[in-house]
């Protein structure tokens, strides 16, 4: 499978990196081997042409990377201008062999330029050595250097030489010399983990790189042409820690190191060095700095733990495994865990185990470093899943009465949050996808005029908080920097919850990063603290008063600029570790970046007294301790890895005849109405687009697409949703999570593969044939029956039905514009079974009170799945849309409907006019 067109060829199409990197090396050897075949007892002298353009191809990436490196590629280059094509396609093979299966990481082999064949390599450590040496973790440190090209070889000896057997981790050195060499293979290279600048550095590379440099002029911030020479090397050290901030950078430099320490701008940089200053000092504070990272204490200490001879005597008879691997009958429990799992089970909160409800050892440190690799100030580990996380944001910064502004379509967890808070929701819908039955994301215009009613109604300092869901189920990313700044232009205390119980992944991706909630939440404070921002802010009041009328419509479609003396920063983020890190089930964490968070300490303690067990699962708490060791460390490569996979996937659809006759993937012209992208951006696929475009698309546009969800339409294949996820399920033993009437849901991540994609396809074209085949036999009349089937599922769409209001009875101002209600009032009154009745959805007297009244008021949430948001919410006015959606909706999964009795409303005499406080 290609992924590159001709068009792709230049070296700083970064889109697909990795998995064009390798394509290379298989065209590569593709051409070798052809050669050292054709070679065999003749002569093969002419022939290696195709070898000398396919490695023409590779070779300028390679200097990104510190394997197979300039020594193999110099002997290749030997073996090649000999004509050597059997020795050239041995080489060529070990090369992409090693570089396909990792080995070159802990296979000294791989490095030698003796003999080729893996067996005759000199055994240069012992073999005992060797098995520690395979276990030491590998990585690759960039130097970025001056010196002569010439030099640099010997320098990258001299850095091995520095190596000492009790290194507990092994590296590599790549050597560049200028600033934008610098820049790619930070870009390119995943598995570097440290950066060794040395001052006077230059900044032009020597390569063809047309797109970087447009890149680097339209963020400003990139730009060098204004940069003094002499401080290149920390302008490269921002511009590193901005697309990567988990790499630790070292600056060499024979400037006084004492000023530079202390210069803000260096506050990137984790030490300064003076450049004749011992090489081991910066070799092992290279590989120290890596360790902190590696370092997962709660997890390291719950390894100890269980290898210690402890008896217990507390209530968790599973733990240590006794009872479990004696017993007659559920040893295969044990069996199948094995016994780790029984002996790293604990209730203790002694022993090093610290305590969940209020950390002060390891889970606190490991907390910590949670918090500096999201970028947030605090995080919190929850064991229960972001359903549980979510509430506790409820419950510590809402109290009864406030207000919150919310997407009707969020988890079902903020519905009941509210319940549990008493906060009003003022729900706001989402563009509606009506075509394929789903809602995208609500419009930042939606919201402002929220504020803006809410302002001129006199409720605006009832508003606490506004949530959202970053990204959507279906892959919609909000602008979040922009919401918050415009909305804090109206109300410069709101507190924004981001759901992003699906997007976690994101901050390892420096496209995705800055529509983080926390990503944006640094770049506000950045803008804030720009002497430009209260210009901005200035030019505003000019033209619109220092205090915005609420009436002025001209503020709905200008971007409104907060007063950044006046704005705080007050953002919580909730994140499903477990839905896209390498966490167990439910674990999540909340991440906070609130200036005013000293103002909910005790609130936030009470929270998670409140919803956190008192016997949390030690393994949940590893295992986030791990997810977030392996972000740090190879994140940036695997979420890479995992929208290469998702782009496949796209292309591979697209352009199969058969496959597209019947399936399609929806691009971001099909998920996000145009209004919404003012960039012109189309999708990953359009011919002309490159990375450049998209991240063009990601500064500008309202909503984007999170290029790793994938709606595939299959009702053009005459598959509903549901029936096409089973069909996946049942034959092909493949999983996916969401449908629609006419879609299904596909998702990559950071633990899919190109198999994966080949897989996939190889299905959809089996299908695609399995239908193209029946319908050829079934003639003219199947064909027929087929197309209505289509019409159905593609056309026949029901309309989603907006949130109508809560009854007057749940609303303190039955007058008001604004729609929030006493959601929980409601709630707790439908606990009165007395004061309910049940009335069957398709019956004569519904229809009856439909059009003639009294209203209908529903008693409890209902919630479909598809498409998962509560179409009813408590106290909520039953209208005749949601009615009709629910008769036309196909699905069994009806949270909240008792399909025997009917829906459950609350009695209209048992609802005091006026409002009741609860
Ligand atoms: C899954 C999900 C949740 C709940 O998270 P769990 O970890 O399953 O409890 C909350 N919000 C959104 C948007 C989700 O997709």
């Amino acid at each position: 499978m290609k992924t590159e067109s001709a068009g792709d060829q230049h070296l700083d199409h970064l889109f697909s990196s990795s998995a064009a990197r390798m394509d290379r090396w298989r065209d590569l050897n593709a051409a070798a081997q052809a050669w050292a075949a054709g070679g065999r007892g003749g002569d093969s002298r002419g022939s290696g042409a195709p070898v000398r353009e396919a490695l023409a191809i590779v070779r300028p990436m390679e200097s990104y990377f510190a394997y197979p490196g300039g020594r193999l590629l110099r002997l290749l280059d030997e073996r090649i201008a000999d004509d050597d094509a059997r020795g050239a396609g041995r080489l060529i093979l070990r090369i992409s062999n090693a570089l396909l299966s990792g080995s070159y990481r802990y296979e000294e082999g791989a490095w030698e330029d003796g003999e080729d064949d893996a067996a005759d390599v000199p055994d240069r450590i012992p073999p005992g050595l060797r098995a520690e040496a395979a276990r030491r973790p590998y990585f690759e440190t960039l130097f970025v250097t001056p010196a002569p090209a010439a030099r640099t070889a010997a320098m990258a000896g001299e850095i091995r030489e520095l190596r000492r057997r009790d290194d507990n981790m092994i590296y590599e050195p790549v050597m560049v010399g200028n600033f934008e060499d610098a820049l790619l293979a930070a870009v390119l290279n995943g598995k570097l983990e440290a950066v060794v600048i040395y001052d006077g550095i230059p900044v032009p590379s020597d390569q063809d790189v047309p797109l970087l440099r447009e890149f680097l002029n339209v963020y400003q911030d990139l730009d060098t042409r204004n940069t003094a020479p002499r401080d290149v090397g920390l302008k490269l050290a921002q511009v590193i820690k901005g697309i990567r901030p988990e790499l630790d950078i070292y600056l060499l430099t024979d400037r006084r190191v004492e000023e530079l320490a202390g210069n803000p701008d260096a506050a990137m940089v984790r030490r300064v060095f003076y450049e004749v200053e011992e090489p081991m000092e910066v070799h092992l504070n290279v590989l120290e700095g890596v360790a902190d990272r590696y370092a997962t204490p709660y997890f390291d200490n719950l390894k100890r733990y269980a290898t210690r001879p402890i008896s217990t005597f507390h209530a968790l008879p599973i733990a240590r495994g006794k009872s479990i691997i004696k017993s007659n009958w559920i040893r295969d429990f044990g069996e199948f865990y094995g016994l780790n799992l029984f002996l790293a089970e604990t209730s203790a909160t002694t022993g090093g185990l610290d305590s969940m409800l209020e950390p002060t050892g390891n889970i606190k440190v490991a907390q910590e470093k949670f918090a500096r690799a999201v970028g947030a100030d605090h995080v919190f580990f929850v064991t229960n899943g972001t359903s549980t996380s979510n509430k506790m944001v409820y419950q510590a910064v809402t109290k009864p009465g406030d207000i919150v502004i919310v997407d009707r379509n969020c988890h079902k967890s903020h519905h009941y949050g509210m319940v549990l808070s008493g906060a009003q929701p003022l729900y706001v819908e989402a563009f509606p996808m009506t075509e394929y039955s789903m809602y995208g994301a609500v419009p930042l215009r939606t919201i402002k005029k929220a504020l803006l009613d809410l302002k001129a109604e006199g409720r605006l300092d009832r508003v606490a908080m506004i949530t959202l869901t970053n990204c959507t189920f279906d892959g919609h990313i909000y602008n979040t920097r922009r919401v918050m700044e415009e909305c804090l232009a109206i109300k410069p205390d709101l507190i924004f919850l981001w759901d992003e119980a699906w997007f976690g992944f994101a901050r390892w991706s420096p496209f995705l990063r800055p529509r983080t909630a926390m990503g944006a939440a640094q770049a506000l404070q950045r803008w804030r603290d720009d002497p430009a921002a209260l210009q901005a802010w200035e030019a505003q009041a000019q033209e619109f008063g220092e205090d915005l009328r609420p009436d002025d419509d001209r503020l709905l479609d200008r971007r409104l600029v907060p007063d950044p003396r006046a704005m705080r920063i007050r953002v919580y983020e909730t994140d499903s570790v477990h839905k896209s890190m390498s966490s167990l089930r439910q674990g999540s964490i909340v991440a906070v970046r609130d200036e005013d968070y000293d103002h909910h300490v005790s609130a936030f303690r009470e929270a998670v007294f409140i919803h956190a067990s008192t016997s949390p699962n030690a393994q949940i708490i590893g295992s986030l301790d791990i997810a977030r060791r392996q972000m740090e460390l190879e994140g940036y490569e695997l979420v890479m890895r995992a929208i290469e996979v998702a782009l496949a996937i796209r292309r591979e659809i697209a352009r199969h005849p058969l496959i597209s006759k019947y399936f399609s993937v929806l691009g971001a012209d099909k998920m996000v109405p145009e209004e919404f992208r003012p960039s012109g951006f189309v999708d990953y696929l359009e011919p002309g687009a490159n990375w450049m475009t998209a991240a063009r698309a990601l500064l500008e546009d309202e909503f984007c697409l999170d290029p790793t969800r994938l709606t595939l339409v299959c009702g053009t294949a005459g598959y509903d949703g549901t029936a096409f996820k089973n069909l996946l399920a049942s034959k092909y033993n493949i999983q996916l999570n969401k449908t629609s009437r006419n879609s299904v849901l596909l998702q990559s991540n950071i633990n899919n593969t190109r198999s994966d994609v080949a897989l996939l396809i190889k299905v959809l074209l089996e299908i695609a044939e399995d239908i193209d085949g029946r319908l050829k036999a079934e003639g003219e009349a199947g064909q027929a029956a087929f197309a209505g089937k289509v019409r159905n599922l593609m056309e026949d769409v029901p309309n989603l039905p907006n949130f109508s209001r809560f009854h007057d009875g749940y609303r303190e101002d039955p007058g008001s514009v604004t729609l929030e209600g006493n959601m929980r009032a409601a709630f707790f009154a439908a606990y009165d079974e007395a004061e309910c009745e049940y009335l069957p959805l398709r019956s004569p007297s519904m229809d009856e009170r439909l059009a003639n009244g009294p209203a209908l008021v529903s008693a409890n949430f209902v919630i479909p799945y598809p498409p998962g948001f509560p179409i009813m919410v408590p106290g909520q006015i039953i209208d005749a849309d949601t009615i009709e959606f629910m008769r036309k909706l196909d699905v069994k999964e009806i949270h909240g409907y008792n399909a025997a009795r009917g829906l459950k409303l609350i009695k209209p005499d048992a609802i005091e006019e006026g409002g009741l406080a609860m």
